[in-house]
């Protein structure tokens, strides 16, 4: 069985920035990522409040990131780990049938796309509902999308979207978005239009979406309106099974409690980035990998 001085369960902004701390600890670290480097981070389209650099896609700092993680640690994609065992002063973890053992974990397993809930819109997956802009985003250009939610996400994917010549408009529950008041500047900039006060109440279509029914909750009124896709965002929930089941605390909310020390409830596990709830940010996300993986240095060197 292989064995690892420091396991780290997603490969994030937080979890990478764990490997980078542990391996440059001279910590044999290993990163395991159910899916692809990068989490919901890597979906982001821009960010200008990332220091050092003015403007960056979410993707392209992944990237960077990820080399820089590969110089200190291993990362294996696509193996999710199923099952943590204790063993002695060691934790067992199983990943996809691979067994390793470790003296220390990180949980950096961070979000994954809340849901609308609505009929139409788990059959139209991928026939014109979509979660994610700049992986989905390109298929539709000059075609008409709605986007729905009033966040930081939505906004910005709005503008992506427009930039790559989609025809977008958002759909909003209240009369204000919930946006930064200078991504809100952005979409008025470019007279990106909102439907307000509404939710949408069906995904419609035959072989792919072609409808929705949307309710303005103001006025009572009920319009179908004729699109060709549809990208939900509305904001994220913990991926925190595996914490649950390794007997992780969690917050009413499902998030991991952690002290600031990023130490949880057992033993030489810690929990870093968007699984810890607060304020979601990438830069959050890293510094937290970091005070995660020098808290684990501290213990495994007592
Ligand atoms: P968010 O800030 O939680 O916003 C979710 C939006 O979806 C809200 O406007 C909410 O409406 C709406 N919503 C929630 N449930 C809904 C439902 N069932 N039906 C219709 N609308 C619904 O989520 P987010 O935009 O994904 O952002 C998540 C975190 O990442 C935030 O902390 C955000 O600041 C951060 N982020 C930062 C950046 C950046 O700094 N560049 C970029 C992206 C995200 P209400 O407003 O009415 O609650």
């Amino acid at each position: 069985m292989e064995e690892y001085d420091v396991i780290i369960i997603g490969a994030g902004p937080a979890g990478l920035t764990a490997s980078i701390y542990s391996g440059r600890q001279n910590f044999r670290t290993l990163i395991l990522e159910k899916m692809i480097t990068g989490g919901v981070g890597a979906e982001v389209p821009m960010m200008e409040n990332y220091p050092g650099f003015e403007i960056i896609a979410g993707k392209q700092l992944i990237e960077l990131m990820k080399t820089q993680a590969l110089k200190h640690s291993e990362i294996h994609e696509k193996e999710e780990v199923r099952k943590v065992e204790k063993i002695g002063e060691k934790m067992k973890i199983t990943a996809d049938g691979k067994e390793y053992l470790t003296r220390a974990i990180i949980i950096s397993t961070g979000s994954k796309h809340r849901q609308l809930e609505v009929p139409g819109e788990i059959e139209f997956l991928g026939r014109g509902v979509c979660y994610c802009a700049t992986c989905d985003g390109p298929l539709y250009q000059g075609r008409k999308v709605l986007i729905i939610g009033g966040g930081n996400s939505a906004a910005q994917e709005a503008l992506y979207l427009d930039n790559i010549g989609v025809n977008v408009a958002l759909v909003h529950r209240r009369d204000e978005l919930r946006a930064e008041k200078y991504i809100q500047d952005m979409l008025k900039e470019k007279d990106i239009p909102v439907i307000w006060d509404s939710v949408v109440e069906e995904i419609r279509g035959d072989v792919g979406v072609k409808s929705v029914l949307i309710h303005n909750r103001k006025t009572g009124e009920n319009k179908e309106v004729l699109i060709d896709g549809i990208f939900i965002s509305i904001g994220e929930i913990p991926s925190n099974q595996l914490a649950a089941n390794m007997g992780v605390e969690l917050d009413s909310a499902g998030y991991i409690i952690t002290d600031k020390t990023q130490r949880t409830n057992l033993t030489r596990v810690y929990a870093a980035g968007d699984i810890t709830g607060g304020v979601q940010q990438w830069v959050v996300a890293c510094s937290e990998g970091a005070v995660a993986a020098l808290s684990a240095y501290e213990d495994l060197m007592k």
